[in-house]
């Protein structure tokens, strides 16, 4: 974990300052809490004004970190701690404050100077706005990000997006960023065989064969152009590929820089650099609802700014909102399928940014005639930190880890999918286990890992245990040493090839299994957590929405996980990214079209 120097921007003195108090010059630092895990706050006094700020964190790419800069920013601008928390990532932010203040402090602020420098000093317009755009875009995640550039690509002279966060990139930032391709390129070399026909059956199978052919066929023919459509614009994959938990399959792709965020700061980056005279950015900017004229074409969408009416008139709009699984009102409500059994209440976390994953897309485009289906198909994740639901610590994706429950027992087959997982963990005592690996997956504990987290990091935090042996590790986890003992053993039976499956079916069919034999040994606690929600507007292959009528609702466009469809009833662990990306690029240049 460094240091990294966020700010070293020349003072502004114009505002309201804490030079009006006796500040000592120097570096102090203050220790607070973020969302992820404990972080230093640093601050450089100089000439009695905040010079810098610098933090040590492990908040997440793209979400806490973005806060820390920007907010960073501010404050060194403002010579002030009255400034908002960002929408989205307002315990970083918040954090940040606090940090700051106890710096300030430290440099010899009184009660009285903190009270003056947190007054509010940013205000907001309330008088209404209008925008216009050519095709307006409803969320700024992964996939508004992806048909964005795609629009611009294809023709739409000005592209509007109307993003409810203070950052751009959505729950895509904190993906662990697999997607799912046929890429002979990387596969043959690693002796992996695939074919589209093996990948568009997995996904119709692993969905319980209720998604839509035509769209499944899209996804799986479409998804590697998308590769080399992302590779264009500027991301870099790995050459490895791996298998995200329940891929069902070995063709997960993964960016070089950490997590879902190395495609959101790739798209991010091309918009505002590229094309940066044809977007204009509504920022903190919740969209209320898509307008349409009397023929019951989409001419626009409302939204809100701090209280300020926004209207954004655009000839096409792309819905690009995300799922509702922080929703826990709307995902009970729904809850009628695969998981009808579960109360997903409030004991059940989520692994999306909350105030991201509400649904709102369903609402809005429900209230203007879109067909909604599927919404009962709810996937839960077997990767959930207990208390938060939240993806982190050691992840479940990849191979070369087993699940072993509180009696130290093995209790599934760990390559299946995502509903069969969680299904049998709920059977097991405390519905909890322990995801169990070893120096395979972490040969040096100071390499980050594709979350950019280091193993050194996650032990420091707690969360994971590690010990030199089984035995020692058994202890440590206070499980029966001969059960965890067993519970390997029987998998490196198939992991070795001994057996072609393991009495709970487990097959070394990846290229990347081998046996656990060496420590150090990890052992972290994981509970199902809600993941993802496969349903959503009805969409056919041009990313059209079509209404309750069967027909498309003239200049609306969706894709991403506001969609339904694609993934059936349960999602193949790598196949969100590459829909996001693969039909946000679709709808991008059909409402580009459309709007010509
Ligand atoms: C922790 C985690 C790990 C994951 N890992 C993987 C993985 O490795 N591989 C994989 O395939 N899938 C993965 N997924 C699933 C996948 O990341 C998501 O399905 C996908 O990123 C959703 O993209 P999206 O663009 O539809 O939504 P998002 O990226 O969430 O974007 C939606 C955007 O719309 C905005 N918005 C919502 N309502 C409004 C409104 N009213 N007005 C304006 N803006 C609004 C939101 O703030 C958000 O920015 C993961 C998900 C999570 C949470």
């Amino acid at each position: 974990m460094q240091f990294r120097n966020l700010i070293a921007a020349a003072v502004i003195s114009s505002l309201a300052s804490v030079a009006s108090a006796a500040l000592k010059d120097g570096s102090y630092q203050a220790q607070v809490i973020g969302h992820n895990a404990p972080m230093t706050v640093k601050v450089t006094i100089e000439h009695g004004k905040i010079a810098a700020i610098s933090t040590k964190d492990l908040e997440s790419f793209g979400v806490g970190k973005t806060a820390l800069q920007v907010k960073s920013e501010e404050i060194i601008k403002r010579q002030s701690i009255g400034i908002d928390a960002m929408s989205g990532a307002t315990l970083s932010s918040f954090a940040l404050i606090q940090g700051v203040e106890e710096c300030l402090k430290a440099a010899g602020a009184t009660e009285a100077d903190i009270e003056k420098w947190s007054k509010q000093t940013v205000k907001h317009p309330v008088t209404p706005l209008t925008v216009t755009g050519d095709v307006a875009i409803i969320g700024g995640g992964g996939t508004g990000l992806a048909a964005a550039v795609s629009a611009l690509e294809n023709g739409a002279g000005k592209v509007v997006i109307i993003e409810k966060l203070g950052y751009l990139g959505g729950s895509t930032n904190v993906s662990g960023g697999a997607l799912n391709a046929v890429d002979d390129k990387r596969q043959k070399t690693q002796g992996i065989t695939d074919s589209i026909e093996t990948f568009y059956n997995a996904t119709m199978k692993g969905g319980h064969n209720v998604g839509d052919p035509a769209l499944v066929r899209y996804l799986t023919e479409n998804a590697y152009p998308t590769v080399e459509w992302m590779e264009k614009q500027g991301v870099v994959f790995r050459d490895k590929i791996g298998a995200a938990t329940g891929s069902l399959g070995q063709r997960s792709h993964y960016g070089v820089k950490p997590a879902g965020n190395a495609y959101t700061s790739v798209f991010e980056h091309v918009l505002k650099t590229k094309y940066k005279d044809r977007v204009e950015f509504l920022m903190e900017c919740p969209a209320e609802a898509i307008l349409t004229d009397a023929s019951g074409k989409v001419t626009g969408v409302k939204a809100l700014r701090h209280g300020q009416p926004i209207t954004v008139k655009a000839q096409s709009v792309v819905l690009a909102t995300g799922g509702f699984g922080a929703n826990v009102k709307f995902r009970q409500e729904v809850n009628t399928g695969v998981w009808k059994e579960v109360v997903l209440d409030k004991s059940i976390g989520t692994t999306n940014i909350n105030k991201a994953a509400q649904g709102d897309g369903l609402v809005m485009a429900k209230k203007i005639g879109a067909q909604l289906i599927g919404l009962s198909d709810i996937q839960l994740h077997p990767n959930g930190t207990p208390g938060t639901g939240l993806m982190q610590d050691i992840a479940t994706s990849g191979r070369n880890r087993i699940f072993v429950n509180l009696e130290g027992n093995r209790f599934v087959n760990e390559g299946a999918a995502r509903d069969t997982l969680c299904k049998a963990i709920f059977k097991q005592p405390k519905g909890t286990y322990w995801l169990v690996m070893n120096k395979l997956r972490y040969p040096d504990i100071n390499t980050p890992d594709r979350m950019g987290v280091t193993m050194k990091d996650m032990l420091a935090l707690g969360r994971v245990k590690t010990a030199a042996t089984l035995d020692e590790l058994a202890k440590v986890i206070n499980v029966p040493a001969d059960n965890l003992k067993a519970a390997v053993a029987e998998y490196n039976k198939a992991a070795s090839h001994q057996v072609e499956k393991d009495k709970f079916g487990f097959a070394a069919t990846n290229t990347d299994d081998a046996p656990m034999t060496e420590g150090p040994w990890y052992a972290c606690l994981k509970v199902p957590t809600v993941h993802h929600t496969m349903g959503g507007v009805k969409i056919n292959t041009k990313a059209e929405v079509i209404g309750t009528d069967g027909k498309p609702i003239q200049g609306l466009f969706a894709a991403g996980e506001v969609t339904g469809g694609i993934h059936g009833a349960n999602r193949l662990g790598g196949n969100a990214i590459a829909d996001v990306y693969t039909f946000g690029r679709q709808a991008g240049a059909s409402a580009a079209k459309f709007a010509k």
